[in-house]
């Protein structure tokens, strides 16, 4: 019996994959008011209500209603890591088909006697195809897309905790009223390709921006990807204030195609276009993710070629030492070299930053979430 009515709840769909017109429409079309469609908007995507039952301002019969039609958690909580620095945490879900997926929480602190920023890196498919020679993820293979609401509910489950912390730090006196900010930046970073999930990634994105509810602002928003070109287009056309950060990796097609197969469809040429089209479309400057790898694509020679290729292009280059736990047996580039690396970047007038980890401790056999946060504020 309890089987039977676990698959029941199974095929009831999340409420989380509609958008807000979508949701409103169909509230009125139920014989609500426009205003219990705006309501329900405000619980779930501000106060992070995950379960109607918790959704106390609907009235009980119009929260049965919805019950029987949707649910709003669909995310299976199975471990909660916290790093030994409390800087960062990291979530593994089970979805409804058994998929695990991760997401991370990492915590800035601010120099400068502001609020530090709180930055959620999500996933947008389980596993992947792309198969990168130094990802764990790439390792595992494709599994499926997931949906907006999948990736939407992420950050809502990291947003409670960050809000959570926030309030007990205003109680504790060490923030003021307004200081309650919760999450105030997203990455595509996690487990997937974004842009080989492009629709439901750019669903997710939406529903993220709309400034009733959760309400990050598309300047704090950054979507990584392995280079897919058609979707760079896509994406560039769209117009959206987000970062795009590409992983380059590699300077030359020969280097890029040992360890990126994707490099095979869309070699380095190609890429580069694509990247200039999508600076004289939107403004932004792009994204670089590099990823140190020792004797691979870490040599003075190597960061001479990417000094020339990126020059002139509105740019700024992360240099990110390469996890050591992941597959692949890659080790890491020392201290010394990485700053090496980055004055010849500078002496081509290209910015860049060497990102220090965070949350090692809590990485091991990952491989994949990380900090990775480019300055995007
Ligand atoms: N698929 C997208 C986004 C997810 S991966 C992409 O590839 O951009 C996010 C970032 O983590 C990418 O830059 C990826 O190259 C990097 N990454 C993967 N494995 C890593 C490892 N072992 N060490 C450091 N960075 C890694
Ligand atoms: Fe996929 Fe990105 Fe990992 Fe490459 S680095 S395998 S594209 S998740």
């Amino acid at each position: 019996m309890e089987n039977f009515q676990l698959k029941e709840k199974l095929n009831i769909p999340s409420i989380l994959n509609l958008q807000k017109e979508e949701l409103i429409k169909l509230i009125v079309k139920s014989g609500e008011k426009p205003y219990r469609a705006e309501q329900l908007w405000r619980s779930i995507y501000k106060e992070c209500n995950l379960d109607f039952s918790e959704i106390t301002t609907l009235s009980k019969d119009f929260r049965s209603k919805l019950e029987k039609q949707f649910r709003i958690s669909t995310l299976e909580k199975k471990i909660h890591l916290d790093s030994s620095d409390s800087s960062t945490t990291k979530l593994l879900f089970r979805l409804d088909d058994g998929e695990l997926i991760e997401s991370v929480l990492m915590r800035y602190n601010s120099d400068y006697g502001k609020k530090g920023r709180k930055t959620a890196c999500i996933s947008t498919q389980a596993g992947c195809a792309l198969g990168c020679t130094f990802c764990a993820t790439g390792q595992q293979g494709f599994r499926r897309n997931l949906s907006s609401g999948e990736i939407i509910e992420q950050v809502l489950q990291l947003q409670k905790i960050a809000i959570q912390e926030d309030l007990s730090e205003l109680e504790e006196g060490k923030r003021k009223k307004g200081e309650i900010q919760g999450i105030t930046n997203i990455v595509y970073m996690g487990m997937g390709e974004p842009l080989a999930n492009y629709n439901n990634t750019i669903l997710s994105l939406r529903s993220i921006i709309d400034n009733t509810g959760i309400n990050i602002g598309s300047r704090h928003i950054t979507i990584s990807t392995v280079g897919l070109v058609p979707q760079i287009k896509k994406l560039a056309d769209e117009k959206l204030q987000i970062n795009l950060a590409i992983s380059l990796h590699a300077s030359d097609n020969k280097t890029r195609s040992e360890t990126m197969p994707v490099n095979k469809r869309f070699p380095i040429e190609e890429l580069l276009d694509i990247c200039h089209y999508y600076v004289e479309k939107t403004n932004r400057r792009i994204f670089f993710e590099y990823v140190l790898l020792k004797n691979q694509n870490d040599s003075l020679e190597k960061a001479e070629k990417l000094g020339k290729l990126l020059n002139g292009l509105h740019c700024h280059v992360n240099l990110i030492p390469v996890n050591p736990t992941s597959n692949g047996g890659y080790l890491r580039t020392d201290d010394q070299e990485n700053r090496l690396f980055q004055g010849v970047l500078k002496r081509f007038g290209i910015p860049s930053t060497i990102r220090v980890e965070k949350g090692i401790d809590i990485n091991a056999g990952c491989g994949q979430l990380r900090e990775r946060t480019l300055s995007t504020n």
